[in-house]
């Protein structure tokens, strides 16, 4: 075999490319991964870990704010100053990429710098190289889109926004997705005014409605402005303001702007067309259920599909394809219930069927619901709430879904998730003794259904 013969060429160092790289070097297979930036891709370096350490930053803020109702004497002037956290950024960042390459060297994949091409079936350019294997996978990950609304190209994105060396005093944060929602919670804990702008009536659409009504009210506690159904029709940029032009005629002049609207694929420079790969409207790869795209040997996970895009998800689907490959493994992941969380403060957890889904899907449910204030919030007198719903399906008592706002749901609903798995019955939360005192004993101590409903009933 030479040297630029390998069984898996995988495109793009990201979770998903690297866990399936790794898992198809652990069957035996020759590997090869190619990134051009850096390994770890958008969850390590513009993502999920630095987005959760800036979390904590806004968390331990609230905390200071609360510690006197505790007890503690906290000095006055405590600011939090955003090129402190950068350093410390940088530093964790760079520890974790020396983890990834690490990962790499140990599993003996081939790691190669550069910007890969498709060259024909079966082959790969990066730079002057030409790289051959019966099975390339392309894991290239996703973008923040610059094109949702006119002007909006040179605002910042959240890549942008996690590398600002100061906060600005006033920021729009367009959008009402997972990106907006965090990072609207996140800048007004650390002191930035917010102001929120998105299309639809509630931010977070998909999610449950229970929940997308309490994200809203958690962001205006947390003294975000809310602008639903506003939108800006486009946006300007001069001399350090940023004019957003909204339907009722208003300008609305801020010293900075997030760019939240959602991301796009990285398709475009992959060279699909010299393998006969179409990507479809949103720039996505087309993939059947086992990842395959329509070239033979050639497959696709992660973001790059637009399926379900999570790192966890691209990481399972990378190790199944794996496995499927070099180890006759299971060629499909059940991503039918995928637990999420939004790390808004309170942050959600949510895992399996929303109430519309449930109705939708022909099931009538029992409504379990808790909505208290927390002993910690409680104790202070802070505002803030806790909300947990069970959806149980009525013909056979299983637990379709459930849905939670508050302090650590996300760390929650993980582990309520393999229950859901597991196919739990409401009789099974009830068997279930609770630990107390917690906010997550309310799960099992959920007694009387706040109401039932029936599929095309009007609640
Ligand atoms: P989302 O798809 O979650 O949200 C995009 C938002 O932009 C939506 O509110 C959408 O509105 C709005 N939007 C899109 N186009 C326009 C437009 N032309 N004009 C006005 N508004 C527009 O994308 P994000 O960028 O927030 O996040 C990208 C993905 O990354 C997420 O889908 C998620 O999968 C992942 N992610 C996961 C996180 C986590 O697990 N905690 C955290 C961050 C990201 P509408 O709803 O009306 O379409």
């Amino acid at each position: 075999m030479n040297d630029t013969a390998y069984d898996l060429i995988v495109i793009g160092g990201g979770s998903g490319g690297v866990a399936c790289a790794r898992r198809a070097a652990h069957h035996g297979a020759r590997v090869a991964l190619i990134e051009a930036v850096r390994v770890g891709g958008t969850c390590v370096l513009r993502g999920c870990v630095p987005k959760k350490l800036l979390m904590y930053a806004a968390q331990i803020g609230d905390t200071l704010r609360e510690a006197g109702g505790f007890g503690w004497q906290v000095p006055d002037g405590a600011a939090f100053r955003m090129q402190a956290w950068q350093a410390a950024k940088a530093q964790e960042l760079k520890r974790l990429e020396g983890i990834y390459r690490g990962m790499l060297e140990q599993a003996n994949v081939h790691f190669i710098e550069g910007a890969a091409r498709l060259d024909g079936p079966g082959a790969v350019q990066v730079g002057p190289r030409r790289l051959t294997a019966p099975h390339i996978v392309l894991a290239t990950g996703a973008a923040p889109v610059r094109d949702s609304i006119p002007g909006i190209a040179d605002c910042p994105t959240s890549d942008e926004l996690l590398d600002l060396a100061e906060l600005p005093p006033r920021a729009a944060v367009i959008g009402g997705g997972y990106i907006a929602v965090e990072f609207a919670s996140m800048l007004a804990r650390l002191g930035v005014e917010v102001t929120m702008l998105y299309r639809g009536e509630l931010p977070l659409r998909g999610f449950d409605e229970s929940l997308r009504t309490r994200a809203a009210e958690a962001l205006e506690d947390a003294g975000v402005q809310l602008r639903p159904g506003m939108a800006p029709l486009s946006i300007s940029h001069e001399a350090g303001t940023w004019t957003l032009h909204l339907a009722d005629g208003e300008a609305l002049r801020l010293p900075w702007a997030l760019n939240a609207t959602g991301r796009r694929p990285n398709s475009a420079r992959l060279g699909l067309e010299r393998v006969g790969i179409v990507p479809d409207a949103q720039a996505a790869v087309p993939v059947d259920e086992r990842g395959h795209t329509a070239a033979a040997g050639i497959y696709a996970i992660g973001d790059l599909t637009a399926r379900h895009n999570l790192t966890p998800v691209a990481i399972a689907e990378g190790r199944a394809l794996a496995d499927a490959l070099f180890a006759g493994g299971e060629p499909q992941i059940a991503v039918g219930q995928v637990a999420t969380a939004v790390f808004m403060l309170p942050p959600i957890g949510t895992v399996g069927a929303t109430e519309t889904h449930a109705l939708a899907q022909g099931h009538t449910i029992d409504v379990f619901e808790a909505d208290f204030r927390p002993m910690r919030a409680a104790f202070t007198g802070r505002a803030e709430r806790c909300y947990m719903k069970l959806l149980v399906d009525v013909a056979d008592d299983r637990v379709l879904g459930l849905h939670m706002i508050g302090a650590d749901a996300p760390e929650i609903v993980q582990s309520l998730a393999v229950a859901l798995r597991a196919g739990a019955t409401k009789a099974d939360f009830d068997r279930t003794v609770a630990v107390h005192p917690t906010a997550a004993e309310e799960w099992v101590l959920m007694r009387t259904p706040s109401r039932r409903v029936s599929p095309g009933e009007v609640r």
